[in-house]
């Protein structure tokens, strides 16, 4: 199950930020700017207990308690009092 999953999704549910910092050089006198590139991850919470990848769609949950709620229906009281 889980291979099927990777094959259909390539998403790594990262993407590359420049991040841009502005430092004051002593020695030159003046300020220089570096870029940097860093992965930045691309899920994000759209509910309790889970989240979504705004590249390609995908949900994940933070528990299988969570999971069980979402896909299932199953109620659990540890996913707060709207869920019980
Ligand atoms: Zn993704």
């Amino acid at each position: 199950m889980s291979v099927i999953n990777q094959v259909k999704n390539s998403c790594k549910h990262q993407t590359l930020v420049e991040i841009k910092t502005t430092t004051y050089n002593v020695y030159v006198g003046e300020y220089e700017t570096d870029y940097e590139w860093v992965w930045k991850s691309t899920e994000e919470d759209i509910d309790l207990h889970r989240y979504k990848c705004t590249q390609c769609g995908e949900i994940g949950y933070y528990s299988s308690v969570a999971e069980n709620y979402y896909t299932k229906g199953i109620k659990n009281p540890m996913l707060g009092p709207n869920c019980v």
